[in-house]
């Protein structure tokens, strides 16, 4: 058991005291007053909210959340599903390893606890895709249990109220061993609810709401410093750039020929239009002439789109071909109308955007990122 030191029981308490007047309101959570009833989370819901919300931000997440609840309202559903039903789904919401991972989770819980959730840290690691701040956030909102939760609201958080000079990520344990120091015995889920949510509401990125904060009187950034300026960040190196070429074909009836992607790798069983592999060489053949079959092809711009560890300039080519499919492979004619219903990447639909402006009513970049621990 943790003892806490008196400074760091007031601010949990004052942290508590705030969440139960201000807690957002999530599809995945039970607010406090229900939680005072004795109703707790469901751990499917929360667990899969937690892997969306890597990398995602809330209002994004949200839509996901609903439909996946929805489509699959247990464990078991998740688990029996079909994996391309599932990365269907999922299209849209970027780091595509998450939802492989989110199904192979699912059939080990149905598989090999009854579909029952482990409700301990270690036995959560234990599970596909379970990392130590999934294991950590799981344990802490659906079992109450005192775990240490740290995401990048938190790491805000608590860099600010301790001034932490090191900075990202070397700081990662020392934040961890703060944020373990203040976790309280009673209430830990609520704690580390209220973490998120004071860096997500009131000490944000930019402009922190210090007047409004209930740990401002805790705060060394605030005394000593612009709480801005934290936490302290290494230097960023430059994402390196890989090039490619898409190719768009298009039948007379609009439909577009579409093939899967292998299922391990980048974006792995995802659906995509053809095109070249993705490299760094500025030699490589990005150009017409890595056409994937004759027709006649023309260059209709680029797109980029940023992954985890590099940047990628795609060029785009369109052709309209007539009758039937060209024979190059397994892939199919998918018509217009169907388009949007398809385990299409994100990049996938730019690059279809890029060649047939109005292919989807709405295509944008990947859901804007927060500063959430991601393995895809
Ligand atoms: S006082 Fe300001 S900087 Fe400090 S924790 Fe609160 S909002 Fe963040």
């Amino acid at each position: 058991m943790m003892t806490m030191t008196s400074k760091a029981a007031d601010a949990a308490a004052l942290l508590i005291a705030w969440y139960d007047r201000h807690h957002r309101d999530l599809p995945w959570r039970i607010s406090p007053a229900m939680a005072a009833r004795g109703v707790r989370p469901d751990p499917y819901h929360i667990w899969m909210s937690e892997v969306m919300l890597q990398q995602t931000t809330v209002q994004a997440v949200k839509a996901y959340f609903e439909k996946f609840r929805g489509l699959w309202p247990t464990v078991g559903d998740l688990a029996a599903a079909d994996t391309e039903e599932v990365m269907k789904a999922w299209a849209g919401l970027g780091y595509y390893a998450r939802a492989r991972n989110l199904k192979k989770c699912a059939e080990a819980v149905a598989r090999d606890h009854g579909g029952v959730f482990p409700d301990t840290e270690e036995g959560l690691k234990a599970l596909p895709g379970i990392g130590d701040y999934t294991a950590a956030a799981v344990a802490a909102i659906a079992f109450n249990r005192q775990s240490a939760v740290l995401d990048g609201n938190v790491e805000r958080v608590i860099s600010r109220l301790h001034a932490i000079e090191t900075p990202l990520p070397a700081a990662k344990p020392q934040m961890r061993a703060l944020v373990a120091a203040m976790t309280p015995q009673e209430r830990p889920g609520d704690f580390a609810q209220g973490m998120m949510d004071l860096g997500a509401t009131i000490c944000t990125p930019r402009r922190p709401a210090c007047a409004l904060c209930p740990l401002n009187s805790h705060c060394l950034a605030l005394k000593i410093a612009d709480p801005e300026t934290f936490p302290r960040k290494a230097a960023k190196k430059e994402k390196p750039l890989r090039l490619g070429a898409a190719f768009v074909a298009i039948d007379p009836s609009g439909a577009v020929y579409l093939r899967k992607r292998a299922d391990t790798g980048l974006l792995g069983g995802m659906t995509e239009v053809p095109g070249t592999a993705w490299t760094s060489r500025v030699d490589g053949d990005n150009s017409i002439d890595a056409r994937p079959f004759p027709a006649q092809w023309q260059a209709c711009g680029a797109i980029t789109h940023v992954f985890t560890h590099f940047e990628l300039r795609l060029s785009v080519y369109r052709a309209t071909v007539a009758g039937a499919s060209p024979g190059i492979g397994n892939g199919w004619w998918e018509p217009a109308e169907t388009l949007g219903a398809q385990a299409l990447p994100t990049v996938m639909k730019k690059a279809i955007a890029q060649a047939i402006p109005h292919a989807f009513a709405t295509v944008g970049t990947e859901p804007k990122r927060q500063m959430r621990k991601t393995t895809a």
